[in-house]
């Protein structure tokens, strides 16, 4: 038997690009919204003590019930909401596409927006449908985004609060708007939560179709794939029937309960990526040929001169600097790139390398 790729694979699938992770080494790592600072020192022996009980010949809880425990303290989570444990808020995506997956069923979100929603999407046989945002400012269409809702009837809406890649939060009455309007769950993705001060956590409840995604991904623990899902019980326990068995390692369940419980050293690094933010804007908002636009997440969009944004990308990974390209990703991002906010001297290193790519022909 001698079958081929072109045979077996489905179209739709062959027709992809692998999901691209560029090699960083020796750069400066501004591109994946990462926390730069590492595990805190003052925190390491108690943690090693803890992962050197555990027990790795066993396999984890699977529901991670302490894990859950130190989630609910550190988060707030209301008592009468339950919560769904992913590896990675990427696994929780796939989860709730698989689980509505049928002929005809569509998943709902805004572009530009979080790329895995459409992935998801795709390899789960489900109808991406993307409402635009407006074009000058990345806000929520709500005329548009309810039209489409109407007109599409939707399983899944995702809404990500705030946006990755625009960094804007959109009006929280339009998303009541979109949760009311909405025949299917609106899942609101909080993924960078640490960096804003709004969220619809505690709103859980108010509608019965709203669930609230989460990561510790983006506060710090990117390494340890771990995201929750919380809403109400009737829905957790159907989507939970989709998940695999001990999706959630031993050792992810140890570290991430560990550093929940202690939240304050990672609060403190949130907190001064946060102020960071503001003066990396306010640094790009000097440059000529640069417009920055306003971020509640620990990142920054920036579109350059049009026509110019490859060959910033390209001037600045020259000087070690590796960011996101994202023109040519959607229409309303041309000449756009994405910069993580780093450390201090990594904002000043890329501010540097900057102005040499821009200002040096
Ligand atoms: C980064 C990101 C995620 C993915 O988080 P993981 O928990 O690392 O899988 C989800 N949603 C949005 C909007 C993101 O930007």
């Amino acid at each position: 038997m001698n079958v081929s790729a072109a045979e077996l694979i489905r179209d739709d699938i062959r027709a992809l690009h692998a999901y691209h992770v560029p090699d960083s080494t020796g750069l400066i790592k501004l591109d994946a919204m990462e926390n730069p600072y590492p595990w805190p020192e003052a925190l390491r022996e108690d943690w090693l003590a803890t992962l050197r009980q555990a027990d790795l010949n066993r396999y984890p809880d699977p529901q991670g019930r302490d894990l859950q425990q130190a989630l609910r303290e550190a988060m707030g989570i209301r008592a009468d909401m339950a919560l769904l444990l992913g590896n990675g808020s990427d696994e929780l995506i796939q989860m709730l596409a698989l689980a509505v997956a049928a002929p005809g069923r569509k998943l709902l979100s805004l572009d530009p927006g979080f790329v895995m929603y459409r992935m998801i999407a795709l390899f789960a046989g489900l109808e991406y449908i993307g409402v635009p945002l407006r074009e000058l400012d990345f806000a929520l269409d709500l005329d548009a985004t309810l039209a489409a809702i109407e007109r599409e009837q939707p399983a899944l809406t995702f809404i990500a609060y705030p946006n990755n890649p625009t960094g804007n939060l959109f009006d929280a009455g339009a998303i009541e708007r979109i949760i009311q309007a909405s025949p299917g769950l609106v899942i609101v993705d909080e993924a960078y939560a640490p960096f804003t001060d709004r969220s619809f956590l505690a709103r859980l409840g108010d509608w019965p179709n709203l669930l609230v995604m989460r990561t510790v991904s983006k506060m710090g623990l990117a390494g340890l794939r771990l995201g929750y899902l919380a809403g109400p019980a009737e829905w957790l326990a159907e989507i939970d029937k989709v998940r695999l068995p001990y999706n959630v390692n031993v050792l992810t369940q140890a570290s991430t309960a560990f550093a929940l419980r202690h939240h304050a050293a990672w609060d403190g690094q949130t907190a001064a990526i946060r102020s960071e933010r503001g003066k990396l804007f306010d640094a790009l908002a000097a440059l000529d040929g640069i417009t920055p636009y306003p971020s509640e997440a620990n990142f920054i969009l920036v579109r350059t001169d049009p026509g110019r944004a490859a060959a910033v990308f390209q001037g600045l990974l020259d000087r070690g600097v590796l960011i996101k390209k994202l023109d040519g990703a959607h229409p309303l991002l041309a000449d756009c790139l994405r910069i993580t906010v780093g450390t201090p001297e990594e904002n000043a290193a890329l501010l540097s390398a900057l102005e040499a790519a821009l200002y040096t022909y």
